[in-house]
């Protein structure tokens, strides 16, 4: 997998942490860690590029998971088929691929 594309799928682990430890908040248990994770994320965000960060960001105003895999050519965001030559694109590593159904990042995993 792209290197980038690893650290983006870390960030998104760690957003969906603070968003979590938020919704428990909310339904009133006291949860501790949240700067920490905060802090883990912000220097995690300084290693990504930019437009990685920012397409990223923009994603998750709409989806929880803005960053997701691909199972058998199938986004799992939207369900639908990936065509080829994305697949193509995406699993040689040349490139960070959106979703044409979504607009989600797509990666691959073996
Ligand atoms: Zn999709």
């Amino acid at each position: 997998m792209l290197k980038h594309l690893e650290l983006l799928v870390a960030l998104q682990d760690l957003d969906v942490m603070i968003t979590d430890i938020d919704e428990v908040k909310q339904i009133g248990f006291k949860v501790g860690g949240k700067e920490k994770l905060k802090e883990a994320r912000s220097q995690l965000a300084e290693k990504l590029s930019k437009p990685l960060l920012y397409n990223y960001e923009n994603l998750r105003k709409r989806y929880k998971r803005a960053i997701i895999p691909v199972k058998d050519d199938i986004c799992l965001g939207c369900f639908m088929r990936i065509p080829t030559s994305l697949i193509t694109r995406g699993r040689s590593d040349q490139d960070v691929i959106n979703c044409e159904g979504c607009g989600r990042v797509l990666y691959w995993y073996d």
